[in-house]
């Protein structure tokens, strides 16, 4: 049979690349070149792949049907197929990079093998409409190019970082067709947030953080925080900003609590005992090497506490608010920052109108819906592409 697969990324390139053992197919992009998001990922080190990809590490409007696509067998045997082509694997903690830590050696690997499989790759071809007649696909281009085939699937990512050619125009598509389209909203980027960090801007502190979401906790990270002006940054608010994202959007009071003391257990506990050991000090001298000073000013600042002050000298009230600001830093989340500097959209294709064993949509035959064009969206550390694979991987196991 003859098979189109529209995009690229890694979704589109591994489903042409399984396909092609048994089908004729043509790999098409709007792009002159194959994979540029993927050849941006993990700062240009492509973290591909999770020891422990489990639904919970999504966003999705439907997590019992995303729960039945994540089995282990469509895992292990999708990283099987992706060792079998000579991706070899440096491990850090649970995630995968290329043991070369250089994306474009993940892309030769893809490359190489669509090459040899003799994949038809046309570039520059901007899919603007898809028709069905007669049980045969035609797709149309920009420049009014059509091509036909007996399926097409659909691998044209979400609709971040437009430049890198995903922007969600074929999602109108599908609309057209009958489909429901989740609408794209940014995720994995700095959160903005209710506060004035001008004084502590480009510092970054280990802490955690948790997603509040009308006062009750639903995410909880810690790691490296950088502060922005005007609110937070890093991986941890990264991962933050998919759950502020996602419950925003749906009209939610999200707020941020900061722990700038996040392991240490009993922090009041703590807090007495080094003043007994220091002899009364100082607060600051209290909260050396606890903290950065830019930090420490801030935050006392916040709470109007002189940093002169003796420990033992403050009340009852100046102690839990000492204790909260360190340890409960809490404010409002405004907004995620937009979709074109997002690492990845939430949203897309809705998984009700696929079946999730193959993909193939319930509306239209023959037509197949992968990666991050579904409704989809992981945090950091290599769900996203794992996904794409794992997704691109059973639907060319389908066709052949
Ligand atoms: C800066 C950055 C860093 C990232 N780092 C990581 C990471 O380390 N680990 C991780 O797991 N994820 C990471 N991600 C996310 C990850 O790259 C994406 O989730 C993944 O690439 C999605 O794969 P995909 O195949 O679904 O789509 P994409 O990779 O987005 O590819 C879609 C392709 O479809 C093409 N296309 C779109 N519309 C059309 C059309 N109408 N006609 C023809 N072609 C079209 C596009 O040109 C594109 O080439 C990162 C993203 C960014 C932006």
């Amino acid at each position: 049979m003859k098979v189109i697969v529209v995009g690229s990324g890694p979704s589109g390139m591994i489903a042409a690349i399984r396909l092609a053992l048994n089908n004729e197919v043509v790999l098409v992009d709007s792009n002159n070149s194959l994979g540029k998001k993927l050849l941006l990922s993990g700062n240009g080190k492509c973290n591909y792949w999770n020891r422990n990809i489990v639904p919970s590490k999504y966003i999705t409007d439907d997590g019992f049907i995303l729960s039945s696509i994540l089995t282990r067998d469509n895992i292990d045997n999708t990283f099987k197929f992706l060792d079998s082509l000579g991706l070899y694997p440096t491990i850090k903690g649970d995630l995968y990079y290329p043991y070369s830590e250089n994306s474009h050696s993940v892309l030769s690997i893809l490359k190489r093998k669509l090459e040899s499989s003799n994949v038809e790759i046309k570039y520059n071809f901007k899919v603007i409409d898809i028709k069905k007649e007669n049980g045969v696909f035609t797709i149309v281009s920009s420049d009014n190019e059509t091509i036909t085939s007996d399926a097409v699937i659909i691998a044209s990512g979400g609709s971040s970082m437009k430049k890198t050619g995903s922007d969600g125009s074929i999602m109108n598509i599908l609309k057209s067709m009958g489909h429901e389209v989740i609408p794209f909203i940014p995720s994995l980027n700095r959160i903005t947030l209710g506060c004035n960090f001008k004084s502590i801007e480009n510092i970054r502190s280990r802490a955690s953080i948790k997603v509040l979401v009308n006062n009750e906790e639903l995410f909880e990270d810690s790691g490296e925080v950088l502060f922005k002006s005007d609110g937070i940054s890093g991986i941890v608010s990264f991962n933050a900003s998919a759950y502020v994202s996602y419950y925003l959007n749906k009209g939610n009071n999200i707020d941020i609590a900061i722990n700038y003391l996040n392991n240490i257990d009993n922090v009041d506990e703590f807090l007495k005992n080094r003043s007994e050991q220091l002899n009364n000090p100082s607060i600051e001298s209290l909260l050396e090497s606890l903290i950065d000073y830019r930090l420490m000013f801030y935050l006392l600042d916040y709470i109007s506490l002189n940093k002169d002050k003796l420990y033992n000298s403050l009340t009852e009230e100046e102690k839990n608010n000492l204790i909260s600001v360190l340890t409960n830093n809490k404010y409002r989340a405004l907004e995620v920052g937009d979709l074109d500097s997002s690492q990845v959209s939430i949203g897309g294709l809705k998984l009700t109108n696929i079946n999730p064993n193959n993909f193939e949509s319930n509306i239209v035959s023959n037509l197949y819906i992968i990666g991050e064009a579904l409704d989809v969206a992981g945090i950091c550390g290599g769900y996203n592409i794992a996904f794409a694979f794992i997704s691109g991987f059973i639907v060319g196991c389908h066709l052949c």
